[in-house]
């Protein structure tokens, strides 16, 4: 008796050397049929004795490889076959198209071997990748996922990589981006102005000497271009920081090798576990003030006034081989200038790099789209994204329920989109700000791509509540064309819905929401937001107590501004006195009679500005490089100070009630008369607003709360808070997969317009 099964298997299955498991299973086990990649899934029909179909099922569910993941797995009987093999059988293009594209690969260790074996035909080639490894994300172009669809349809296979792709029983079994030095794409080395300096080998390592003698080297990598400049050459990162008007924010490095890593950073058991994964994102680890063994130390103008490294390992067989000939870290960010997104194209990057860059080495795979480096952090709860883009982009993630198809176009930086397909979420890569033209060129490139790639027409669009977000306009547009619902989303609302998608979380839910910016129901700008959250509907619980930036968006540039701002609204002109030194005595009283007459100053309850304030108050900062900067160097002020106790800092009784931060000024300022230092002001700060989360969910919260929002990528306020929390018997989440910064808001706005949708009441019981 035979038995002939059908199955579709959806989830991670493309892209990972699925096909090849199965055949090699299906000849285990005696089994004939096919399998066949479909842009639903896989599918696959097998025939034979009964038991031995069990055991081939059994196989498939248990002995995936590893980058594999099935989400589900339908079984049916099928009518008997008259197949005689096990094959594997051409792609079909189904009607509806499964969210499952595979994200890039780190080399894995087999290719990383053959690399660096003279006797291998793939010796020191770039460009090797196998099942296991290699582009995915970065050059697919439609789905299914097969060569003629990815930027790889260029390069013919030569006789010898025919052979492997074709056999079942090689490792490189229809592994599309497969390719070696006949066949595969190569390097050039080009001058500024375009014209070629080398080739192929020679190029490498001629790159390799520029970055030895201080030059800077633009290189197309897997998902853009990068920036590389010697990292312990303080004059070279002077001048990529010069050149690429970047001031003070912090640049990642790459090592070329673990053992490098260690002797710069301390990193546990977790963190090399991060840098040696798949994703091999930039992990954040904690600096050793001065490097083991006899290294060069980094040089200072890398992370200025920073105790934390953003440090990765080479993730492509072209980054081993530039890394292994120049043996020393390296400086290694986005090329772009500014937050403008990356450059994925060699015209483009002689234009826009031109002046940065003294040489270019670059190679003739196309890009597809841009897929920066993530950025993630090892808390005690797990890896945690700040920047989610190469490694973890387009990873789905499941919904509660089907929803009609939703668009979301998120904020405005860190920007993300988010395209919802039946019920599953995919979020895009990182597309960085929205400030420039690039930038807002990039996510209308971005919709399109997505839309096409998934055959997908939205039934509705939602985006921020902000009315001169590029994105908002970008949304308005859509809807208006496709003539869909547009629904707009409260900021710290999609935040913390973000987070109920990313946990599974029902029923109310209190999120904690502290971030730099984002627009209230009310006109006014939030930030320091306590929000109930059920189904679409959220109620303000509870908000820092408002005060006037004087000067709008500038204040986030100058601390010193949200500093005066409370001062004024804390005490009026008795307590601006205070703020005398940071300003000459025109600027001050320009400011303050903008303050008399309420003219430019937004009104805001932003815990990033109290932040801010608090810098300005203890001397850290009168003025930031970047946003964010004075939150971090009050941060990192208090390593290794405990929090003992924290200000005062009391939560009123009305609704919304109101946490008034007076009492905390005060209190600092007499710290600051008193001679404290800033490093204990800054723990008791901290240790007062863990306390105010902890007396919010007293009030207003059952059992989970969230914590989101851009302040709470800061480590120090995140752990005290989460441990308060636990200790006072709530249970706090923390967004992981997803960033709690703006990177996470398109996923709140999906997850709000889908519930909405649901027939979950539309109208907001808002306390504004
Ligand atoms: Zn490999
Ligand atoms: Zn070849
Ligand atoms: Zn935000």
């Amino acid at each position: 008796v035979s038995l002939r099964i059908s199955a579709l298997a959806r989830g991670i299955v493309q892209g990972v050397g699925f096909r090849p498991f199965v055949y090699r299973i299906a000849l285990a086990h005696r089994l004939v049929g096919w399998v066949r990649n479909g842009s639903n899934g896989v599918r696959i029909e097998v025939q034979g004795d009964p038991a031995a179909v069990e055991a081939f099922l059994n196989d498939l569910r248990h002995q995936l490889p590893p980058q594999a993941a099935i989400e589900s797995l339908d079984v049916a009987d099928a009518p008997l076959g008259s197949d005689t093999t096990f094959r594997i059988v051409d792609s079909a293009v189904e009607d509806t198209v499964q969210p499952a594209i595979p994200a890039d690969l780190a080399i894995c260790a087999d290719c990383l071997f053959e690399i660096n074996s003279p006797i291998e035909r793939r010796y020191h080639y770039p460009f090797t990748n196998c099942t296991q490894c290699g582009p995915r994300f970065t050059i697919i172009e439609g789905l299914p996922y097969d060569r003629p669809r990815t930027a790889m349809q260029a390069f013919p296979l030569c006789d010898a990589c025919m052979a492997q792709y074709g056999d079942p029983l090689d490792r490189r079994f229809h592994a599309q981006p497969i390719a070696c030095p006949a066949c595969g794409p190569q390097l050039s080395l080009l001058a500024a102005d375009g014209h070629v300096l080398a080739t192929t080998a020679a190029a490498l390592q001629e790159a390799a000497e520029a970055i030895l003698a201080g030059q800077i080297l633009a290189l197309k990598g897997l998902g853009g271009f990068q920036l590389l400049v010697d990292a312990t050459n303080d004059a070279a990162v002077a001048r990529l920081r010069q050149r690429k008007h970047r001031e003070a924010k912090p640049f990642a490095v790459m090592f070329p090798s673990l053992d490098s890593v260690q002797a710069h950073a301390k990193a546990s058991g977790a963190e090399l576990a991060a840098l040696t994964s798949d994703e091999a994102p930039i992990v954040l680890l904690a600096r050793r003030e001065a490097p083991g063994g006899d290294r060069v130390p980094l040089a200072l103008s890398v992370a200025p006034q920073n105790p934390h490294l953003g440090a990765m390992l080479p993730y492509t067989p072209l980054h081993v081989l530039l890394m292994s000939r120049i043996g020393r870290p390296v400086v290694c960010t986005s090329g772009n200038l500014s937050e403008a997104p990356m450059v994925i194209d060699t015209p483009e990057a002689l234009a826009t790099l031109g002046h940065v860059a003294d040489v270019f080495l670059v190679h003739d795979r196309p890009v597809v789209r841009p897929v920066d480096d993530s950025i993630a952090v090892v808390r005690p709860d797990g890896l945690a994204l700040l920047r989610r883009a190469r490694g973890f982009a387009p990873k789905p993630l499941r919904l509660p329920a089907p929803q009609p198809t939703t668009l979301a176009l998120g904020a405005h930086l860190k920007s993300t989109m988010a395209l919802s397909l039946h019920d599953q979420v995919v979020v895009s890569q990182h597309l960085g700000d929205l400030h420039s033209v690039e930038g807002a060129t990039l996510l209308d490139r971005t919709v399109a791509d997505w839309l096409r790639f998934f055959a997908a027409q939205p039934e509705q669009v939602a985006c921020d509540l902000h009315p001169d977000y590029a994105s908002t306009r970008l949304a308005e547009t859509l809807a208006a064309r496709w003539q869909v619902p547009l629904i707009r989303v409260q900021h710290h609302h999609a935040h913390v819905s973000a987070a109920i998608a990313e946990f599974g979380l029902a029923g109310p839910v209190l999120g904690l929401v502290w971030d730099g910016t984002g627009y209230g129901t009310d006109g006014t700008i939030w930030g320091g937001e306590a929000l109930v959250c059920e189904g679409a509907d959220f109620e303000r619980v509870a908000h820092l107590l408002p005060f006037p930036l004087p000067g709008g968006e500038r204040a986030v540039r100058e601390p010193r501004r949200s500093a005066l701002g409370a001062l004024y609204a804390g005490w009026g002109h008795a307590g601006t006195a205070a703020a005398a030194d940071w300003f000459t005595e025109a600027e001050l009283k320009t400011l303050t009679s903008m303050l008399d007459q309420g003219v430019q100053t937004p009104t805001t309850s932003s815990i990033g500005r109290l932040f801010d304030a608090v810098a300005a108050l203890t001397g850290l900062h009168l003025k930031a490089g970047f946003e964010g900067q004075p939150a971090m160097a009050l941060e990192f002020a208090a390593d290794g100070i405990p929090t003992n106790g924290g200000y005062e800092l009391p939560l009123g009784d009305g609704l919304p009630a109101i946490a008034d931060w007076r009492p905390l000024l005060k209190a600092i300022q007499a710290d600051r008369r008193a001679g404290v230092p800033v490093g204990v002001i800054s723990a008791r700060f901290h240790g007062a607003l863990a306390d105010l989360a902890v007396a919010i969910a007293r009030r207003f919260g059952s059992r989970h709360v969230v914590l989101s929002g851009g302040c709470f990528q800061n480590r120090r306020l995140v752990s005290l808070a989460a441990e308060r929390l636990s200790l006072a018997g709530f249970q706090a989440h923390v967004p992981r997969l997803f960033p709690p910064n703006d990177g996470g808001i398109a996923l709140g706005q999906v997850f709000v317009a889908g519930r909405r949708h649901a027939g979950e009441p539309p109208d907001q019981r808002l306390n504004t």
